[in-house]
């Protein structure tokens, strides 16, 4: 985007012609049809010198989509031209020049030249023919759409909610016209607030559920529930008691909460299809139903479950579809009409063995492990989302798609998709989809990053996937920038290169949950970004376009922002180098941040529990130092009892991964540290630390105290003449009640090279395992939990934590019920090594114990 690169370009324009052909044959689509009969030559004046001898002729009984289609064109060619041509009914049989907008008598003479069978609900025609012009379309939204494509083609732009391009003509000419159009996805709708309100959802034609749309646009697409509706369906405080077999069964119990549904129980179906048709009943304007799962893990793993999961190539998604085609299928036959939705999402993306979605079921497929930063097809860590869409799209005609645009961690960081957007979109169309939503930052004051070009350019790709993005985005820059457009849209294209494959840029690859330590947003980066922003504040003369750029800077300041948070251990601290300035920075950012009326940093956060967050976690900590001869510790009491650093003396490397400022709870995270938890899934429970008198310099004691009367001890001592870390940490039960307990000790590493590094150890059993952590591909990430035979025999190693350092984790394997590892490769290494403790019921006065040894191993010498 915005370079003249012929290799590229080849590739696109291959991709259109591809998307053209296929899209046209699979679905019956026909773009750019042509086939001029009689269609006129000559031009036709609708103005002149702003008068018109022109009426728009409408029927009597037009729809309500209709009348405001014809009431749309009158307001528009007025404003441009001067003009205000009349509206007549067929009623009063007009004669002379006419623009028929939707079919009335009026456009029978014609109507042999229209395929109204091939319109559907939001296809139209535009046809000159004689002295008329016929916009004619499908009832719902077709005429609509119709009159707005008609209005661009003289040049009128709706870019966003509040700026629009009309321009000024006092004669209007119209180049014969004989075209058909359907948009691409029968489903369009990019989720941004900013693309929510009513006009200009119908202008750009789009048609989505989260959109003020209503009866004199046609409506739109309703979904009832949204999503993650399963607790919806069967709510825990209505059924559980009595019946928990409803509910899914993970890890030995019945779970209502952070779990799903046992999708087996044959009272679960008969239950969810009552309920949907309860739905339907309460909600009959909505067009489509979920049945999906909520936005956890948690599957079922009972007997009946598994079983069917087993039958089905051991796809999770394997009783999913089965239960809701069961659904779908019994509501069928009262509502033909109706479809029911479910999601291929996380643990349920990749497709059944032998279960087909139904006609009535649409599948919504998600991308949410995807790189974002370039075209699927292209980017080797997304080449199990492709396989997983292909395999869908052999299995069912009605795929549709929940595509992520925007950082969901931090709504303001530079999100540079747009290659990735102006690709994937007509490779959905390639590859049978027919429905796309596009989630962004929906929160009430909106603000993400680029959230009206974003919703700009993506309703005009939803319609018509073939389109030039790059002009789109130049059309956008220079109307909504005005003066300061260069600048911004070289700020555009720098940001692109961050991330554009090699020769061009970069390559660097970019997630919706990564956080600003990413190397896409390098320190030169944000300089030279700092440059193009002072040269567009310059360049901006009015005030609207001085507003936008610097609504677009908040996103640098962002950055520069978390940057500063980082951490350093100083002179006994734990402390951001600059401390009194982050702050002053904090608090004007924040303001500025207010002004643009921004209600969300973050999905689901306030603004004041950023600025609670800040005062109650960004201050020094105290630090304690331990140190032997081949190794440096440094442990912040405050912050969980953790270890923050755990540094080979030789090497000087920190063997613990550098926690990213961006992080939740930053910096209270990663390191070292213990924790106590109700059981395997549950919450750990909250604590106090405090540091005891430490009386050697190899070793210190720290005590936890919990609100529930749990009392924990903990010990961190350096081996003598070893670069081993002890850890000891005894639970005691001071209250008056018994609780459940198991104690977790875990350590988050960066390994220097995914690839290359392994997790080895004998098992209990014997036998050896051998764990790569990254597999070609798969999504960069992954997690084991080895327990019985396949556990640990008291000892196993990560290799490439350091330049030819392993980490050694060694534990008594009579305290120890399982371990864990869990780890991504996505913008930065992180890999944790956990272990448990045995499960106990602790009664009053009663203890538990874990120990850890975390040892330096060097494995070439
Ligand atoms: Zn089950
Ligand atoms: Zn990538």
């Amino acid at each position: 985007m915005g370079r003249a690169d012929a290799g590229d370009k080849t590739r696109r324009q291959f991709l259109k012609s591809a998307v053209l052909s296929s899209v046209g044959l699979a679905a019956g689509r026909i773009r750019g049809f042509s086939a001029p009969v009689d269609a006129p030559s000559k031009p036709l004046a609708l103005v002149k010198q702003g008068v018109s001898t022109y009426s728009i002729g409408v029927s009597e009984t037009a729809s309500p989509s209709e009348k405001h289609a014809a009431a749309e064109l009158q307001k528009f060619v007025e404003e441009m031209s001067g003009a205000r041509l009349p509206i007549v009914t067929e009623a009063e049989k007009p004669e002379g020049n006419l623009v028929l907008v939707g079919n009335s008598t009026l456009v029978e003479p014609f109507a042999s030249k229209i395929s109204f069978e091939k319109l559907g609900p939001e296809g139209f025609v535009l046809r000159t023919v004689g002295n008329r012009v016929l916009i004619v379309g499908g009832r719902q939204r077709g005429t609509l759409y119709g009159v707005y494509t008609f209005l661009e083609k003289l040049g009128c732009r709706w870019f966003t909610r509040d700026l629009s391009v009309i321009p000024k003509k006092p004669t209007l000419v119209i180049e014969p016209l004989d075209e058909l159009q359907r948009p691409a996805f029968e489903y369009r709708e990019p989720f941004f607030t900013e693309a929510s309100d009513k006009d200009w959802a119908a202008r750009n034609k789009v048609n989505g559920s989260s959109m003020d749309l209503d009866e004199s646009t046609g409506g739109k697409f309703i979904y009832y529930p949204f999503v993650h509706t399963f607790y919806q369906i069967l709510p825990a405080e209505k059924y559980f008691g009595e019946h928990p077999e409803y509910y899914a069964l993970v890890d030995g119990q019945r779970r209502s909460d952070n779990a799903q549904l046992c999708l087996t129980n044959p009272n679960v179906l008969r239950l969810t299809i009552n309920k949907v048709l309860e739905w339907i009943e309460q909600h009959p304007e909505a067009s489509i139903y979920s049945v999906s799962q909520n936005d956890c893990e948690g599957w079922c793993e009972c007997d009946g479950c598994r079983r069917v999961e087993q039958e089905e190539g051991g796809a999770h998604s394997g009783p999913i579809l089965r239960f809701v085609n069961a659904v779908a299928l019994e509501v069928a036959k009262q509502h033909p009409d109706k479809l029911i939705d479910t999601l291929a999402y996380w643990y349920s993306e990749p497709p059944p063995l032998h279960a087909r979605p139904l006609p009535n079921v649409r599948i919504r497929l998600c991308p949410i492990g995807a790189c974002e930063a370039h075209p699927y097809e292209d980017c080797k860590d997304d080449a199990y989302f492709m396989n997983h869409l292909r395999a869908w799209s052999k299995i069912t005609n009605q795929l549709y798609i929940w595509h992520y645009v925007t950082n969901f961690s931090h709504y303001l960081l530079p999100f540079p998709d747009f290659d990735e957007l102006a690709a994937d979109i007509p490779m959905y169309g390639k590859n049978g989809v027919v429905g796309i939503f596009l989630e962004g930052d929906f929160a009430d004051g909106g603000g993400g990053e680029n959230a009206e070009l974003r919703s700009y350019v993506m309703a005009r790709l939803l319609w018509n996937p073939s389109l030039e993005v790059d002009r789109i985005i130049d059309e956008f820059v220079a109307a909504y920038y005005g003066k300061a457009a260069r600048p911004m849209r070289a700020y555009f294209d720098l940001l692109h290169r961050q991330v554009r494959p090699a020769p061009h840029g970069r390559g660097q690859h970019m997630w919706i949950y990564t956080n600003p330590g990413a190397s896409y947003l390098s320190q030169d980066f944000i300089a030279q970004a700092r440059k193009l922003f002072q040269q567009a504040e310059t360049a901006a003369t009015d005030d609207a376009a001085r507003t936008r750029v610097h609504k677009a800077r908040l996103s640098i300041d962002y950055v520069r922002l978390l940057h500063a948070r980082a951490f350093e251990v100083r002179d006994g601290s734990y402390v951001p180098a600059d401390l009194e300035g982050l702050k002053e920075n904090f608090q004007s950012f924040m303001k500025d941040v207010r002004s643009f009326g921004i209600t969300e940093l973050h999905e689901g956060s306030k603004l004041s529990e950023d600025e609670e967050d800040f005062s109650n976690r960004i201050k020094p900590y105290h630090v304690v130092t331990l140190e032997n001869t081949l190794m440096r510790v440094d442990v912040a009491p405050e912050l969980s009892g953790r270890v923050i650093r755990m540094i080979e003396r030789r090497t000087g490397h920190d063997l613990l991964r550098r926690a990213d400022p961006g992080e939740r709870s930053y910096p209270d995270v990663g390191g070292l540290s213990v924790s106590v938890n109700p059981d395997y899934l549950g919450r750990a429970y909250e604590a106090t630390w405090e540091l005891e008198a430490q009386t050697v310099p190899t070793e210190l004691r720290l005590t936890g105290t919990y609100t529930n009367g749990l009392k924990a001890t903990r010990v961190i001592r350096l081996r003598k003449d070893e670069p081993v870390l002890h850890t000891e940490t005894t639970l005691e039960n001071h209250g008056d009640t018994a609780q459940d307990v198991v104690l977790q000790s875990r350590c988050v590493v960066g390994p220097r090279n995914m690839e290359e590094s392994r997790i080895s150890f004998r098992r209990q059993d014997g036998r050896t395992t051998k764990q790569r952590l990254i597999e070609a591909g798969q999504e960069p990430r992954g997690a084991e939990t080895y327990d019985g035979p396949e556990q640990p025999d008291g000892e196993w190693m990560l290799s490439e934590v350091g330049p030819s350092l392993a980490l050694v984790n060694r534990f008594p394997k009579d305290q120890v019920s399982r371990c864990f590892a869990r780890w991504t490769g996505k913008t930065d290494n992180s890999l944790t090594l956990g272990i448990w403790s045995a499960k106990r019921h602790l009664a009053p006065g009663e203890t538990l114990k874990l120990e850890a040894d975390y040892g330096i191993r060097r494995t070439i010498s």
